[in-house]
């Protein structure tokens, strides 16, 4: 995702992009995208100050972390940036805004990284497909959502019941 700073006119200026995971660098095969990567960036510049604030929308088919049915999910994450030329010795960043420091020429910028980062942020841990989901039985492996196992009413382990009680 590189942007042309210098071509940018002076003002607002609106860009989108439609990208795959290839073009932002992620290569986590664990990550399954449906359809390309939305982002859209609103630029500000005024004299040398330029910032920017945008969306990136992507959806994506997950795995039930209990049953390992799949799960459909729809990202969204919200940024901003801010561009400096010269990056001082010391600075914090400020929590809601990313400083994207350029190099002496600054005349472009490959936000790639920085959209992958933010759509990493908004992966679920542990995603499910429903709240109530019963997950695998953990000693025949049958999906309880669909059937009631002999083991399950036979043997119920109380330290299994406790991390189950722990993960909800
Ligand atoms: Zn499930
Ligand atoms: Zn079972």
């Amino acid at each position: 995702m590189i942007v042309a700073l210098n071509e940018l006119e002076e003002g607002t200026a609106r860009l989108d992009w439609e990208e795959t995971p290839e073009e932002l660098h992620i290569q986590d095969e664990d990550l399954q995208f449906v359809g390309p990567i939305r982002t859209q960036i609103e630029f500000v510049k005024i004299g040398e100050s330029i910032s920017a604030s945008g969306r990136t929308n992507a959806d994506l088919r997950l795995e039930c972390v209990r049953c390992l049915e799949p799960v459909s999910f729809s990202l969204s994450s919200d940024f901003k940036f801010v561009f400096q030329k010269n990056r001082p010795e010391s600075m914090a960043d400020d929590e809601d805004e990313t400083m994207i420091w350029l190099d002496e020429s600054g005349d472009k910028v490959d936000l790639g990284k920085e959209i992958k980062d933010y759509i990493l942020l908004e992966m679920p841990l542990n995603p499910l497909c429903k709240t109530s989901c019963e997950g695998l039985c953990p000693i025949c492996g049958e999906d309880l959502n669909q059937t009631q196992c002999n083991c399950s009413s036979t043997q119920t382990d109380p330290r299994w019941e406790a991390l189950r009680a722990f993960k909800d």
